[in-house]
């Protein structure tokens, strides 16, 4: 990326696979935080998961490149795919802060669930210094927990330490990752669920099939 880019978004997830709900988000959120370019950050070895449905980071990777060739907005890291050990939140922000500088402000925009984990995330008190959180829901998500947690929307004082989180409700995140495997397990169509690329891909190499 040559351009400055001082509104950095970062799409994390294991997209396993990427689907529409996930780029609806990000869309959303280039569009609502004003972001100059979202980075999705397909996960190398997820923190606390070692599901045999999870397909290769390299696997994970060409889905989201093919789902996301088409907008110039969107571009897709190599980070945490070739960072050896699992893939560190913490460890990702600070080798984009090397790469960016002080001057780009990073979004992690990721799903609501994980984000209401964060504290136990690896680094959590200098991890929430580094980024503002985007918390993608879909609709129905209970936000009484988010409540507890006593987060605050960006733009508001808060006392250090506590995260910077904003929530998004995402009606396209009614698609979920879960249902897309289980959907082809089944025969069951997976078109206009995820982008034509990504289907097609999927059927090519026989995922989740076996
Ligand atoms: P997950 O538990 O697989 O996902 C939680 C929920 O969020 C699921 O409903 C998922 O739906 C949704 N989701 C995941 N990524 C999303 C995205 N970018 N936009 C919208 N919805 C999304 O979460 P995960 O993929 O393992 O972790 C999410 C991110 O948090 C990753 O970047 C991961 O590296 C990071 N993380 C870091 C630490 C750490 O640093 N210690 C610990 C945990 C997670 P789908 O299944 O449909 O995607």
């Amino acid at each position: 990326m040559e351009e400055k880019i001082s509104r950095l978004g970062v799409m994390g997830g294991t997209f396993n696979p990427i689907h529409y709900g996930h780029l609806v988000t990000a869309e959303e959120a280039l569009s609502q935080f004003k972001l100059d370019k979202v980075m999705f950050m397909p996960a190398g070895v997820p923190p606390h998961k070692s599901d045999p449905e999870i397909l290769l980071p390299e696997e994970r990777y060409l889905l989201t490149v093919i789902a996301t060739a088409s907008n110039p907005d969107f571009v897709v890291s190599r980070l945490e795919i070739e960072r050896k050990g699992p893939s560190y939140t913490i460890d990702t922000l600070a080798q984009l802060q090397q790469i960016f500088g002080p001057d780009t402000t990073v979004f992690f925009i990721t799903g609501a669930d994980a984000v209401w984990e964060i504290l136990t995330w690896k680094n959590a008190e200098e991890l929430v210094e580094l980024t503002e959180f985007i918390a993608a829901t879909r609709p129905g998500y209970s936000l009484e927990k988010f409540k507890k947690l006593h987060v605050l929307p960006e733009g508001e004082g808060r006392e250090p330490g506590r995260p910077r989180v904003s929530i998004m409700e995402i009606p396209a995140l009614a698609i979920s990752s879960t249902d897309i495997r289980r959907r082809v397990r089944e025969d069951q169509p997976i078109r206009y669920l995820v982008p034509e690329g990504v289907a097609s891909y999927i059927k090519k190499s026989g995922f989740w099939k076996d």
